[in-house]
């Protein structure tokens, strides 16, 4: 959460910075602003978009090659321009931005006051701006060394890029739980939250580890532990293309990436399967493949979307492998005591690879001896790095803050897994293995005919895009995909939406439906077929509307609901592949019939790294 941006070179800080913003966007929206280093520092914040941060700063000076810049996703204190970031200490000598939380930011404010500081904002970060000049000032020590002996001090998550109005030659950046990259160009430094904004000037990044301080000036770059032990920074290269992160023609970011599905999908599974379709080969896992099929119980983890996956995963692992399976919130998960096995096998699922919560988890699991792998799509992001092993999705940068191609994507290597770990352990047979793969190779064109029907889910989206209330019915690999396709239309419509097993429907939920409800359910033909037509009757009884994702050809529904949305059949395990996409679609067009801002929906934001 939470879009940070800096410069440090020979042009101009301003435009390199705005750009950033904007591209960064997503992981926070509530404010934006900058701070401009050209022999004074000036900080310009705006409650609201980048762009209301542009239009506000339009006649001012921008000069500067020096700066650092900021979108916030508020923790502490309400969205406004005080709030905003940057946040300047008390007497002006530093400059911060921010992202995450700083936990024990009360008991640090209340010393700061006893010792005369005065605050302008509700903020954590402000707490810290001001405890680095409270010792810079206090110990008579260089900004690098205040900022050190801070952080030492603080509990808590943090990205952050500090400046100093009495060393103007330098930006300090660090981290701990938040993510932050600096990129390296020709006497020029650029520093982010994730690779996107850099990725246009230079491919050589170093992402910073947790407790890293790193000190930038336009020459040189040295960094250390926050306990001044130097570090050899690891320089990476970029694989990102600057393609993958615009919008290329479409009018939403999320309408791309549900397009991009079947290349994301086909990129996942590509070069992991053996190009004879005989075999999958999941090099992540090579060295712990045996420990995972030999799993007693996996335990999949994630929050949101990928938690979702994660429930597609326990029937895939449980129906495929015979392995039983727990999914767990993250949140949960870590607070709950856990009982974790040294033969458990741990897999955390996150798009970002940053989400604070699973990394918690992670660490958890890490303690109690498990096996822990990761299953990511953002390169080199944290958590990747933190667990043993793990298989990374190929999706590419997905910058809607609803998920939809990295959902796929997730499924996709969960079903790969699965796939291969069944027929290590001998649950299927060589034939069934090979269907599977050829079933996973018919995904793509299967999902392109999905999106050719596209003016149809519009035309339904625009019926129902002023109902309240809308629920989801699956059973089965499909249960998942009415919790996903509820969440989807909740995060982008603000129209209230449940998902339920499609049997669990008696037990409460059918009091609600009456002739003003939508109920969509996902009834592809697969062992539940005949249980799902009763449940769509049992809703028609009571005058719901039927909104029916069926197979191709089905008459059968096509009698009874009000309206069918065709699909091609499939493997039942690799169902969810399919059937998300027409609630995706549906979720898309019914926000953007209703005006709401899709790639940026209200109170949310791209990669949670608060807990
Ligand atoms: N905790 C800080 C705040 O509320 C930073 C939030 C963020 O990561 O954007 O301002």
């Amino acid at each position: 959460m939470c879009g940070i941006v800096g410069y440090i070179g020979p042009k101009n800080a301003y435009p390199i910075i705005i750009n950033g913003l904007k591209r960064l966007e997503y992981r926070g929206y509530d404010s934006a602003g900058i701070a401009l280093i050209d022999k004074e520092i000036s900080v310009f914040k705006k409650k609201g978009k980048v762009s209301d941060l542009e239009e506000f700063v339009s006649d001012k000076n921008t000069a500067g090659t020096i700066g650092i810049g900021h979108t916030r996703w508020a923790t502490h204190g309400e969205p406004n321009d005080v709030n905003a970031h940057p946040h300047v200490s008390m007497k002006g000598e530093f400059v911060v931005i921010h992202n995450g939380i700083i936990e024990n930011y009360s008991r640090l404010k209340k010393r700061l006051e006893d010792r005369g500081y005065v605050f302008q904002s509700e903020t954590d970060t402000e707490v810290l701006a001001n405890l680095i000049e409270y010792i810079y000032s206090f110990s008579n020590v260089s900004a690098e060394i205040a900022v050190r002996l801070a952080l030492s001090k603080v509990i808590g998550a943090y990205g952050i890029l500090v400046i100093c109005r009495h060393e103007q030659d330098k930006i300090i950046a660090a981290r701990k739980g938040s993510p932050l990259v600096i990129g390296i160009g020709e006497g020029e430094y650029f520093f982010a939250s994730d690779a996107t904004p850099i990725v246009e000037h230079t491919k050589s990044v170093i992402y910073l580890n947790d407790n890293d301080v790193a000190i930038v000036t336009k020459d040189e770059l040295s960094l250390k532990t926050i306990h001044n032990v130097q570090v050899n920074p690891k320089v990476q290269k970029l694989s990102l293309d600057i393609g993958e992160i615009e919008k290329g023609g479409y009018d939403h970011f999320m309408l791309k990436e549900i397009f991009e599905q079947p290349k994301s999908i086909l990129d996942t599974f590509r070069g992991r399967v053996a190009l004879d379709r005989k075999s999958i080969h999941l090099g992540g896992l090579h060295d712990v493949f045996d420990r995972i099929t030999h799993a007693k119980r996996i335990i999949i983890i994630g929050c949101g979307t990928s938690w979702h996956a994660g429930l597609v995963g326990e029937y895939l692992f449980e129906d495929l492998a015979r392995i039983p399976v727990e999914v767990e919130y993250a949140s949960e998960f870590r607070y709950r005591n856990p009982v974790i096995f040294p033969d458990d096998v741990i897999i955390s699922i996150s798009q970002s690879g940053e989400t604070a919560d699973t990394l918690a988890a992670i660490k958890l699991a890490k303690e109690a001896g498990a096996l822990v792998l990761g299953v990511c799509n953002v390169v080199g992001s944290s958590i990747p790095r933190e667990t043993h092993a793990g298989v990374y999705t190929h999706a590419g940068p997905e910058i809607g803050v609803a998920s939809t191609k990295a959902f796929t994507a997730q499924v996709t290597v969960l079903a790969m897994m699965a796939t291969s770990m069944g027929f290590k352990r001998g649950v299927l047979s060589q034939e069934d293995y090979e269907k599977l793969i050829e079933e996973l190779y018919n995904i793509p064109p299967k999902i392109e005919e999905i999106l050719s029907f596209n003016e149809e889910f519009k035309r339904i989206a625009e019926l129902y895009k002023d109902a309240t209330n809308f629920l989801y019915l699956g059973r089965g690999y499909l249960f998942p995909v009415a919790l996903e396709g509820a969440l989807k239309l909740k995060e982008i419509s603000y129209i209230h939406a449940e998902g339920y097993p499609a049997a669990e429907m008696k037990h409460g939920p059918i009091a609600l439906i009456d002739q003003h409800m939508p109920v969509v359910v996902i009834a592809t033909k697969d062992k539940s077929y005949e249980k799902i037509v009763s449940n769509i009757q049992e809703v028609k009884a009571r005058k719901g509307i039927v909104i029916a994702i069926v197979n191709k050809g089905d008459t059968i529904i096509r009698d009874l609901a009000d309206h069918v949305l065709e699909i091609p059949e499939s493997h039942e395990a690799l169902a969810p592949l399919l059937t998300v996409v027409p609630l995706q679609l549906l979720s898309y067009y019914i926000a953007v019939f209703r005006g709401c801002n899709v790639d940026q929906p209200r109170n949310l934001a791209k990669s949670v790294t608060v807990e």
